[in-house]
């Protein structure tokens, strides 16, 4: 629909707008909280004080350009540029991907590869999340295998460079860098002097500063069994990031049989050790990501102990049967409120 004065229209628009704007200054009070779907999923921020138009205008570029380096579905980003030179040559990245790289290769040596950055391979031949997902034959399976392995990534930090071996490998963040960008967010709250907010990229939570009250965040805790929105009980935290990996997050039906997204490294199928989903509760998100990803691929005891490593870390086991498991850190903490679920020792 055209209004009779088109050309008023846009400068009224800057009118109003800023007239909100001096208004929202006055009181001190923040915007709105905004969502926008950036790094493959839907991203929320809300500052709760000191909101503008600024701030969240660079907290958004600030994902678009992560986006820009590290995603794994996008042609042109530098993650792309490493996967097409394997086997031919290191190629120069930017500083989020090196620190990510870095990061990422460290939880592969503490997982013993369990969590691995060049699963790529077996990502992309499992497809799940995309249309296109099925059941590999052995033999694919096998063959993407054999490509998959953390130490033929070379991490050159002083030259600035990433290197895979091997031509066919591909790099594959998707378990780390939702948790990164979490922390840069934060990064930019810290610089920006904004006293409390809550950052959620996709169930990947920040809360960050003290409530208004005083008192600790509530998250809560995703029923993976359930849907969507749901969840199994609430953690108390402040200024501390919650990370759930689990069944429900991206997954395809066969033949009755559920395939998940978190893809074993030994035997190239989804691992299957009887969790539905693993919480981290971390002073970093970066190390949330990457260990709700590790703990589930590990499983309950090596996975609990690699979470009692990290200081600051706490962990919520969640079993198939609704059994749960928690770490002894997080049990004050943490309030089951879905009676279907009960907490074992
Ligand atoms: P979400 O994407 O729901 O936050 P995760 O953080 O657990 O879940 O990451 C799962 C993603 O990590 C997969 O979609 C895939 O891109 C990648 N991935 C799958 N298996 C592994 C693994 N064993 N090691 C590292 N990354 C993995
Ligand atoms: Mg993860």
């Amino acid at each position: 629909m055209r209004s009779t004065s088109p050309r008023l229209l846009p400068l009224f628009a800057i009118a109003s707008a800023m007239a909100f704007a001096l208004i929202a200054a006055s009181c001190a009070r923040s915007i709105e909280a905004r969502t926008e779907f950036v790094i493959g999923t839907l991203c929320r921020i809300d500052l709760q004080d000191q909101g503008s138009d600024a701030a969240y205008r660079e907290i958004f570029a600030r994902l678009r350009s992560i986006e820009e380096a590290m995603s794994a579905n996008k042609d042109g980003t530098e993650l792309d540029a490493v996967n097409r030179a394997a086997g031919i040559a290191p190629v120069a990245v930017g500083a989020d991907m090196m620190a990510v790289a870095v990061k990422a290769v460290r939880y592969a040596e503490l997982t013993d590869g369990a969590f691995d950055p060049t699963v790529g391979p077996l990502v992309k031949l499992w497809n799940i999340g995309t249309p296109e997902a099925r059941v590999p034959s052995a033999e694919e399976i096998a063959a993407a295998l054999k490509l998959i392995g953390w130490r033929d990534l070379v991490v050159d930090e002083k030259a600035g460079t990433l290197f895979l071996k091997k031509p066919g490998m591909r790099l594959d963040f998707g378990a780390i860098a939702k948790g990164y960008a979490a922390d840069a967010v934060a990064e930019i709250l810290a610089r920006r002097r904004i006293k409390r907010a809550v950052v959620d990229l996709g169930g990947n939570v920040l809360v960050y500063g003290k409530k208004k009250d005083g008192s600790p965040w509530r998250v809560g805790v995703q029923d993976p069994s359930g849907l969507r929105g749901s969840h199994i009980g609430i953690v108390r935290i402040e200024a501390k990031t919650l990370v759930t990996s689990g069944v429900y997050e991206r997954f395809f039906e066969e033949d009755g049989r559920r395939y998940h997204h978190i893809l074993s490294t030994r035997d190239g199928y989804p691992v299957s050790n009887g969790l539905i989903s693993v919480t981290i509760v971390a002073d970093k998100s970066v190390d949330a990501d990457a260990l709700s990803t590790s703990a589930f691929a590990l499983g309950w005891e090596k996975g609990k102990a690699l979470v009692e490593s990290i200081p600051g870390a706490e962990a919520i086991f969640v079993w198939d049967d609704l059994t749960v498991r928690a770490t002894p850190g997080i049990k004050k903490d943490f309030a089951l409120s879905d009676e279907r679920y009960r907490i074992v020792d």
